[in-house]
C-alpha cells in the first residue's frame, strides 16, 4: 500500500525530466565542438613541422602567427572565393624549439609584395576573446535552455506519468480572497440563505463543529432554474463566510484535450486544500455530472467525474473545505454525486414568488437612480420572470431613461422595459399595413374581450399594437392582482377560451382568418393537454398519469407514458376541449361586436390602450 503510493510520487515528480536535459546537452556540446567552429571560423589545415620549414624555404609563406604551443601559417594555394578572389589556406603545426626559426623567416623570400614573411606572436582573431567566447559558447547556451524549458512545458511537465497533457494544464486555478457580494443582494430565496447560513456560520468556525465531532456535508447542491441566482448565492456565502472562493464552471473541466478535466480537479483541489477553510464553486456541474450510460459514453467527461468522486471521498470533511455546486438539471446527475457523503445537501432555488420579484426589484433599483416607483405593479406585471430577467429589466429601463436624456428610472421606464425584455424591443422600421393593423388590432382586442367577459374584470394591464423585435406583432401585458398556486378546472378552460379569443374575433369580424394565432394555438393545445395527461382533469381518463415532466426547469419537455391507442383517445380528448373553448369564444365575440369594434377603434388610434381605459370603454353605456 505504501510503496504504491511512493511510486506514484516517483512517477510524477520532476525528477523523470533528466533523461531529456542530459539529451539535450549532448547535442549542445556536439554542435559546440563539430558545427558552430565550421560555421563561424577558416578551415585550418594541420601539417607537419618539417612540411612548414620546407615552406619556408621554398619562399611559400604569406604570414606566420605563434601562438603558444601552436604555429599557424598561410599560404597562397590557388583557391578562390565566392567572388573569385585568391584566398590562403590556413595551416596549424606544432612549435619546436628551434633556436634559427626567426632567421629563417627574415631570410626567407616570400609571395608579399615585399618579398618578406610577416610574422608575429600572437594570432590576428577577428573576434574579442570574450566575443568569441559569448558567440560559441555562452549564446547557444541559453538558446537551447530556451527550447528546452518551452518543450518541457509544452510536455505539461508530465512525461513518464501514467498520462500525458498539452496546452494550458499547467493554467492555476485562482481563489478569489475578497468577496464583496453577501446574502444581502441575493432577494428572495429566504430558505436558500437559512439552510446556507448553516454552512457560513461552519466556515467561520470550524473548530466549533470537529470539537464535537460534526461534520458538515462536504457538497452542497443548488438547484433550480435558470437566472434565480444559483451563482449570485454560492459567491455570497464566500463573502458572508470572509474565505476564498474557487470558482469553476463544469464546460471548462470538459475542455479539449485529453486528461486536462481530471488534471484540474487534482489541482483544484490540492489548492483548495492548502486554502481551507474554503469554498470550491462548480458552476454548472451537470457538463461533468452527467449519468453515466452505455449509450453516450465519454471518456474524457467519465474521468472528470470520477477524479472528482473520488477527491470528494479523500478530503476530510472536517478541515473546512465546502464544495458548493449548481445545476438547473439535477434529474440528469449522476447518482454517484447525489450520495451522502458527496453532494448530499439540496438547496432548491425557485423562481420569485409576488414578494420575492419585489426584493430583487428593489434590490437592483439600489444600483441605479431613479424616482418614486410602483414596485408592487411592476412585481405583479413580471410574473413568472427570474432574479435575472428583472435584473435585466431594471438595467434595460436605466438605458431607456438615458435614451430619453433623463437622469432617473420611472415607473414607466420599466414598464416599457419588462415589453423590451419579455417581447422584443418596439421595431419602429417594420411597416405594417393598415389592413393588418386593424387585423392585430381586432385580434388582441378579442383576447381581452373574451377575459374580461369570463371574469368581469379588466384583463390586461395593456394591450400595444407596435411591432416587437421578437417577431409578436402586438402585445397583452397580463397583470396578475396576486399569486396563483392552484387553478381550478374553469380556471384552465377560461385560459384556453381566452387564447382563442384572438382567431374568434378574426373569424367573427372579418370572416377570415390568419397566421397571427400560431402561438396562441400551441399554448392553448399545451394547457389541454396537461389538463388530461398530468392534472387528471378529464372523465375519460381520471386520475391516470399519463405524461411525465423531463426538465421541470428547463421548458419542460414531457414524454407520454401510455400507449399508442390512449395516445390517440387523449387527441381526441384534447381536440375537444380546445374546440368548446373557441365556440365560446366565438360566442362572446360575437355578442359584443358593437364593443369589439369600439375598442379596436381607440387602440388602432392611439397603438396602446390601458387595462383601465379598455374597462371604462367596455362599461360605457
Ligand atoms: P443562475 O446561476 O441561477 O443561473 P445567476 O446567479 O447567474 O443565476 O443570476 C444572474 C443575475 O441575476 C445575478 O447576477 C443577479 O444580478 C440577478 N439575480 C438572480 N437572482 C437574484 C436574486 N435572488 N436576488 C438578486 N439578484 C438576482
Ligand atoms: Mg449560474
Ligand atoms: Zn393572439
Amino acid at each position: 500500500m505504501k510503496s504504491n503510493k511512493q511510486n506514484d510520487n516517483l512517477s510524477q515528480s520532476p525528477n523523470f525530466n533528466w533523461s531529456s536535459f542530459l539529451w539535450t546537452l549532448g547535442i549542445l556540446l556536439i554542435l559546440n565542438s563539430l558545427v558552430f567552429p565550421y560555421l563561424f571560423k577558416q578551415k585550418i589545415i594541420p601539417t607537419t613541422y618539417s612540411s612548414f620549414i620546407n615552406k619556408v624555404d621554398s619562399g611559400l609563406i604569406k604570414q606566420v602567427n605563434i601562438d603558444g604551443k601552436k604555429i599557424y601559417f598561410t599560404t597562397p594555394d590557388g583557391s578562390v572565393d565566392k567572388q573569385g578572389k585568391p584566398i590562403d589556406a590556413l595551416y596549424q603545426t606544432g612549435k619546436m624549439n628551434d633556436a634559427n626559426l626567426v632567421d629563417r623567416l627574415l631570410e626567407a623570400e616570400s609571395p608579399n609584395e615585399n618579398g618578406k614573411i610577416e610574422f608575429t606572436e600572437t594570432i590576428p582573431r577577428e573576434n574579442s576573446p570574450i566575443l568569441t567566447f559569448m558567440l560559441y559558447w555562452v549564446l547557444p547556451g541559453v538558446i537551447f535552455y530556451f527550447i528546452w524549458k518551452s518543450a518541457m512545458k509544452s510536455m505539461g511537465g508530465r512525461i513518464g506519468g501514467n498520462y500525458m497533457s498539452f496546452g494550458k494544464n499547467k493554467e492555476k486555478i485562482y481563489a478569489e480572497d475578497e468577496i464583496k457580494t453577501t446574502f444581502a443582494d441575493v432577494a428572495g430565496q429566504e430558505e436558500a440563505k437559512e439552510s446556507l447560513s448553516e454552512i457560513v456560520d461552519f466556515l467561520h468556525n470550524p473548530k466549533k463543529y470537529s470539537e464535537i465531532g460534526a461534520s458538515l456535508p462536504k457538497g452542497v447542491l443548488l438547484v433550480g432554474p435558470p437566472g434565480t441566482g444559483k451563482t449570485l448565492i454560492a459567491r455570497a456565502v464566500a463573502g458572508e463566510a470572509k474565505v476564498p472562493f474557487f470558482a469553476l464552471s463544469g464546460s471548462e473541466f470538459v475542455q479539449m484535450f485529453v486528461g486536462m478535466g481530471a488534471a484540474k480537479v487534482r489541482d483544484l483541489f490540492s489548492q483548495a486544500n492548502k486554502k481551507a477553510p474554503c469554498i470550491v464553486f462548480i458552476d454548472e456541474i451537470d457538463a461533468i455530472g452527467k449519468k453515466r450510460d452505455r449509450m453516450s459514453s465519454n471518456d474524457e467527461r467519465e474521468q472528470t467525474l470520477n477524479q472528482l468522486l473520488t477527491e470528494m471521498d479523500g478530503f476530510d470533511g472536517k478541515k473546512g473545505v465546502v464544495i458548493l455546486a449548481a445545476t438547473n438539471r439535477p434529474e440528469s446527475l449522476d447518482k454517484a454525486l447525489l450520495r451522502p457523503g458527496r453532494f448530499d445537501r439540496r438547496v432548491q432555488m425557485e423562481l420569485p414568488d409576488l414578494e420575492g420579484r419585489k426584493a430583487i426589484l428593489e434590490v437592483h433599483l439600489k444600483k441605479v437612480k431613479h424616482v418614486e416607483i410602483d414596485s408592487d405593479l411592476i412585481a405583479r406585471a413580471t410574473s413568472g420572470a427570474s432574479g435575472a430577467e428583472i435584473a435585466n429589466i431594471v438595467n434595460e429601463a436605466a438605458l431607456r431613461a438615458v435614451r430619453q436624456n433623463r437622469t432617473s428610472v420611472s415607473t414607466a421606464d420599466l414598464e416599457e422595459s419588462i415589453e423590451t425584455v419579455i417581447a422584443g424591443a418596439q421595431r419602429k422600421g417594420k411597416v405594417i399595413s393598415d389592413e393588418e393593423k386593424q387585423v392585430i388590432a381586432y385580434h388582441e382586442i378579442g383576447h381581452a374581450m373574451v377575459a374580461a367577459m369570463q371574469t368581469h374584470s379588466a384583463p390586461v394591464h395593456k394591450i400595444t399594437i407596435i411591432p416587437r423585435t421578437s417577431g409578436a406583432l402586438g402585445y397583452t401585458m397580463q397583470v396578475d392582482s396576486g399569486e396563483r398556486n392552484l387553478y381550478s378546472k374553469e380556471d384552465l378552460e377560461n385560459r384556453i377560451a381566452t387564447l382563442t379569443g384572438g382567431r374568434a374575433a378574426e373569424e367573427v369580424i372579418f370572416n377570415r382568418i390568419t397566421t397571427g394565432a400560431s402561438n396562441d394555438i400551441e399554448q392553448a393545445t399545451k394547457i389541454a393537454r396537461a389538463m388530461i395527461t398530468r392534472y387528471g382533469m378529464s372523465d375519460e381518463f381520471d386520475m391516470v398519469a399519463l405524461e411525465t415532466v423531463n426538465n421541470p426547469y428547463l421548458g419542460s419537455d414531457t414524454s407520454l407514458t401510455c400507449s399508442a391507442n390512449t395516445a390517440a383517445q387523449v387527441d381526441e380528448v384534447v381536440l375537444s376541449i380546445v374546440k368548446k373553448a373557441h365556440e365560446k369564444a366565438k360566442k362572446i365575440i360575437k355578442d359584443n361586436e358593437a364593443k369589439m369594434h369600439e375598442l379596436s377603434k381607440y387602440l388602432i388610434e392611439k397603438e396602446t390602450i390601458t387595462g383601465d381605459e379598455f374597462m371604462e370603454i367596455l362599461e360605457r353605456k
